[in-house]
């Protein structure tokens, strides 16, 4: 951050709102591109939604749009990989989607032929095989798809690491808090004023305080971590009824989803809920996760707990992000609305965003990701899709 107390100091290319790993991905590429660039972070940097994740670097495909920004953002954190330091416990431990049922296979089958048609390396495993791949799952289940190039990170660690650069060619200011954005100049808590040629909106959850109009909602979720048990699993295991859970728009939904931490600990994931901005950890739901888990591996009863915490997912109602310039501030370019996917989309976003600023082509059409399909389409907060 060199030797500025106050961002006013200086004068940046790019002022980007938010450290999460969202603004630190925005702020790593725009740093790449020689651009000069200030982060503000009310907080501390990571610390927001980021510090809550499970950070599972995962492909999905509910839309054509997910599936080309997910498999960009893998190719980019690869990309990464040597750079990265131990610390941000990056390993491609692959995903395994369990089916529990014949009609679980054939979404297996379907996903598989998707994700072979764009080049992505997976199989099919049936009962035996997941049985021999993760020896602890209950059996018999019917079998899984095995996504090869799927990881795990250490989420806060990689948005600090993402953040590195910014100190280069720019600064991170934390405890500063934005109060608006007029123009391209924002406007600090002290009543300062920082200009920039653009703003980035990663204010998270956060973002519709600047940038009123825009239609996300707080999706909540908790998480368990376990004591050390290193070799109890080896992939991200996740029950295809996850995709039900994440797709369900009304009431609380659970599913079997275990990631092993290098470290050896077990993270057991996951809840969604809408209208509950209580951040307490809710016993009832975190029993009906262990519950949940222990259907899929009856030995996760015996593991030790050590800690369980809550977070808030940013929702948008077609659930993809919101990647663009602001239709009523084309100077302000928003980068939010990722919900459960923003670690994994953090660097295609960042990539997007560059690219918008230098008015250069990105590696994928930027059109389904842009602000202004929300205002072309009069979209409210009940139109959530299903
Ligand atoms: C329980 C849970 C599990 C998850 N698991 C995964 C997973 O496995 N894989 C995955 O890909 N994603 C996962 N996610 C989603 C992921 O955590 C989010 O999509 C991602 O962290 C969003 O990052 P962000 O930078 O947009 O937001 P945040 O991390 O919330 O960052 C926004 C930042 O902006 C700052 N800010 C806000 N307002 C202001 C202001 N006015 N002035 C200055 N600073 C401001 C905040 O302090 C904050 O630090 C999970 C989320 C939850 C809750």
């Amino acid at each position: 951050m060199g030797d500025l107390v106050n961002p006013s100091e200086s004068t940046y290319d790019v002022v980007v709102v938010g450290a999460g790993i969202v603004g630190a991905a925005c702020a790593y590429f725009l740093v790449k591109e020689g651009l000069r660039v200030a982060v503000l972070e009310r907080g501390i940097a990571g610390g927001g939604a980021t510090a809550a994740a499970m950070g599972h670097l995962v492909v999905m495909d509910d839309s054509p749009a997910q599936l080309a920004l997910t498999k960009l953002s893998l190719q980019l954190w690869k990309e990464l990989e040597e750079q990265l330091p131990s610390s941000a416990e990056y390993r491609q431990t692959g995903t395994l989607w369990i089916a529990s049922d014949d009609e679980e296979m054939a979404e297996v089958r379907r996903k598989y032929e998707l994700y072979r048609s764009v080049g992505l390396a997976c199989g099919v495993l049936d009962s035996t095989a997941l049985g021999e791949a993760e020896p602890k799952l209950r059996r018999p289940l019917a079998g899984a798809l095995r996504v090869l190039g799927d990881g795990v990170i250490y989420p806060q660690a990689a948005a600090q690491f993402l953040l590195r650069g910014v100190a280069e060619r720019g600064a991170l200011f934390t405890d500063c808090n934005v109060v608006s954005i007029q123009g391209s100049t924002v406007l600090l808590g002290d009543r300062t004023r920082v200009s920039a040629g653009h703003i980035v909106n990663a204010a998270g959850c956060a973002a519709p305080e600047l940038t009123p109009g825009i239609v996300m909602r707080k999706r909540k979720g908790h998480l368990i971590l376990t004591d050390r048990y290193p070799g109890f699993l080896r992939h991200q295991v996740v029950e295809l009824g996850y995709l039900k859970s994440a797709h369900s728009v009304a009431g609380d939904s659970v599913a079997f989803n275990l990631q092993p931490r290098a470290t050896g600990q077990i993270l057991i994931g996951s809840s969604r809920q809408y209208d509950n901005e209580d951040a307490a950890v809710d016993q009832d739901i975190v029993r009906r996760i262990m519950e949940r888990a222990c259907e899929y591996i009856p030995e996760v009863a015996t593991l030790s707990v050590l800690r369980m915490w809550t977070g808030f997912r940013a929702a948008t109602p077609d659930k993809l992000p919101l990647i663009g310039p602001s239709p009523e501030n084309p100077k302000v370019l928003l980068a939010t609305g990722h919900e459960g996917l923003g670690i994994t989309t953090s660097t295609a976003t960042g990539r997007l965003i560059t690219d918008t600023i230098l008015q250069q082509k990105s590696p994928i059409p930027q059109e389904p990701y842009l602000p202004s399909r929300m205002s072309s389409e009069a979209v409210h907060s009940d139109s959530f899709v299903v």
